[in-house]
């Protein structure tokens, strides 16, 4: 097991100092891309192209019962129409494909076979319900609850004999108590101590897949990725992430976290605050330089919504003229879009 961890090291390109930039456009296949997932991939384009780095696309399509048919090729169509492009992509192949996730199983299996044989996972047969009796204080939300740490007793070893029975488990990551300190482009100086304040986190899920957190972070060494820039509510996962850097003895990306879109309800953009579907503008005959012009509006990178390409948008791109909290998307302007 030596070896193979100094190979995945040699892998990593962990040692080499200065290393070419590159970020990454990550969408979920689970269904169409809105408008709070455009004005992301807008910004992480132009972070990138703005310092002549280059751009990998990848579908994130590991989490299979969301999976939708089509969504796929709609976010390739969704993203070419917005004026973005990209270096590698499972459209256009490239030196580290496959680009589809679920085409990198093995990448992600190599992965959990090195955190057995350090002992860094072990198998937890708890139930979500489970794990909300057993927390002691569940907030809400999309992390679920505090992690208790009821399966942590167990070892690699006892995955053989739940397997026997039948029994299905997921692996947990075993987290230490460090505080981990994350200097986020856009969410500023930030520190989570992951045991404490989100608990042990799985790696790979009871239905044999992997999760997230190790899928991303696989993926992102693998195909060199200095920038992870994406929705902040990802944020969590970023200290987790971090965890899992560690332990590959790698070094994290950059990390820049923007603020959502929400509703003017206060909540995340969804069904219920109407179709912001990319998709429909773009099949309603929207301009895509208007919405590019909106984007931008909202991103505080021009003081009008003006027609604009995201080309156009490089020349003068910056950082900080990003605003810290969340946009807030009205009826109002969506009707103005389909205009
Ligand atoms: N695929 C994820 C999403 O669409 C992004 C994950 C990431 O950027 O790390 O929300
Ligand atoms: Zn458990």
């Amino acid at each position: 097991t030596t070896n193979k961890i100094s190979y995945l090291s040699i892998d990593m390109n962990h040692e080499i100092p200065e290393r070419p930039l590159v970020g990454r456009l990550a969408p979920s296949p689970t269904g169409a891309q809105h408008i709070g997932n455009a004005r992301t991939y807008l910004l992480a384009w132009l972070s990138i192209r703005s310092r002549g780095g280059k751009l990998i696309l990848r579908m994130e399509d590991i989490d299979s019962p969301r999976i939708k048919p089509g969504a796929a090729q709609q976010a390739i169509d969704d993203l070419c129409w917005l004026g973005l492009d990209w270096d590698e992509g499972p459209d256009i192949g490239g030196p580290h494909a496959p680009y589809v996730q679920t085409e990198r199983r093995e990448s992600y299996q190599a992965a959990l076979n090195l955190l057995k044989s350090a002992e860094q996972v072990y198998p937890c047969t708890c139930t979500r319900s489970d794990i909300s009796a057993a927390a002691s204080a569940p907030h809400a939300g999309l992390e679920g609850p505090h992690y208790p740490g009821t399966c942590s007793h167990r070892s690699v070893k006892d995955g053989e004999e739940l397997s026997s029975r039948g029994q299905p488990f997921a692996w947990r990551f075993r987290t230490t108590s460090t505080r981990h300190e994350l200097h986020d482009r856009i969410a500023g100086k930030l520190s989570c101590n992951v045991h404490e304040e989100l608990g042990d986190f799985v790696v790979y899920k009871s239905d044999g897949s992997p999760a997230y957190q190790l899928a991303v972070v696989r993926d992102d060494l693998a195909m060199g990725v200095t920038e992870v820039l994406r929705g902040d509510d990802l944020l969590p996962s970023a200290f987790r992430q971090l965890d899992l850097y560690r332990f590959f003895r790698a070094t994290p990306p950059e990390f820049a976290h923007v603020p959502l879109v929400i509703g003017e309800d206060g909540r995340r953009l969804a069904k219920r605050h109407g179709d912001t579907r990319i998709s429909l503008l773009r099949e309603q005959g929207a301009a895509a330089a208007k919405f590019v012009g909106f984007l931008a509006w909202s991103l505080g990178l021009r003081p009008t919504a003006n027609l604009v390409t995201p080309k156009e948008l490089l020349a003068d791109f910056h950082f900080d003229q990003l605003p810290s909290g969340p946009f807030v998307f009205t009826n109002t302007m969506l009707h103005e879009l389909l205009r």
